[in-house]
Protein backbone atom coordinates (compact mmCIF):
# COMPACT_ATOMS: atom_id res chain seq x y z
CA UNK A 1 0.00 0.00 0.00
CA UNK A 2 1.44 3.35 -0.83
CA UNK A 3 1.27 6.33 1.42
CA UNK A 4 -1.83 8.16 -1.21
CA UNK A 5 -3.66 4.81 -0.30
CA UNK A 6 -3.28 4.84 3.00
CA UNK A 7 -3.86 8.68 3.66
CA UNK A 8 -6.96 7.67 1.34
CA UNK A 9 -7.74 4.86 3.67
CA UNK A 10 -7.54 7.84 6.59
CA UNK A 11 -9.91 9.84 5.56
CA UNK A 12 -12.56 7.36 4.83
CA UNK A 13 -12.32 6.17 8.47
CA UNK A 14 -12.32 9.55 9.55
CA UNK A 15 -14.77 10.32 11.94
CA UNK A 16 -16.58 13.36 11.10
CA UNK A 17 -20.01 14.08 12.45
CA UNK A 18 -22.80 13.36 10.09
CA UNK A 19 -24.73 16.06 11.30
CA UNK A 20 -22.44 19.29 11.04
CA UNK A 21 -19.19 17.46 10.04
CA UNK A 22 -17.40 18.39 12.99
CA UNK A 23 -14.65 16.36 14.35
CA UNK A 24 -15.70 14.03 16.76
CA UNK A 25 -14.18 12.38 20.44
CA UNK A 26 -13.97 8.82 20.78
CA UNK A 27 -16.09 7.81 24.00
CA UNK A 28 -15.88 3.78 23.69
CA UNK A 29 -17.34 0.72 22.43
CA UNK A 30 -20.06 -1.19 23.32
CA UNK A 31 -22.12 -3.99 22.00
CA UNK A 32 -25.46 -3.25 21.09
CA UNK A 33 -28.01 -5.71 20.27
CA UNK A 34 -29.35 -6.15 16.77
CA UNK A 35 -32.85 -7.71 16.93
CA UNK A 36 -33.90 -10.26 19.26
CA UNK A 37 -30.94 -12.40 18.36
CA UNK A 38 -27.87 -10.81 17.43
CA UNK A 39 -24.72 -8.58 18.96
CA UNK A 40 -23.28 -5.85 16.63
CA UNK A 41 -20.25 -4.38 18.17
CA UNK A 42 -20.27 -0.19 17.23
CA UNK A 43 -18.07 2.71 18.34
CA UNK A 44 -19.39 5.45 20.42
CA UNK A 45 -18.86 9.14 19.09
CA UNK A 46 -19.62 12.14 20.16
CA UNK A 47 -19.63 15.68 17.99
CA UNK A 48 -17.53 18.02 19.41
CA UNK A 49 -19.37 20.75 17.14
CA UNK A 50 -23.27 19.80 17.83
CA UNK A 51 -23.22 17.43 20.76
CA UNK A 52 -24.58 14.33 18.32
CA UNK A 53 -23.91 11.02 19.65
CA UNK A 54 -23.37 8.36 16.95
CA UNK A 55 -22.76 4.91 16.42
CA UNK A 56 -19.93 3.60 14.39
CA UNK A 57 -19.94 -0.33 12.99
CA UNK A 58 -16.64 -2.23 13.82
CA UNK A 59 -16.43 -5.27 12.62
CA UNK A 60 -16.38 -8.64 14.77
CA UNK A 61 -13.44 -9.41 16.43
ZN1 LIG B 1 -22.08 17.58 14.76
Amino acid sequence: MNEDEIKHKFVDAGHKCPRCDSESADIGVRVIEVGRTRKMRANIRLCSGCGLIFYEYMPPL
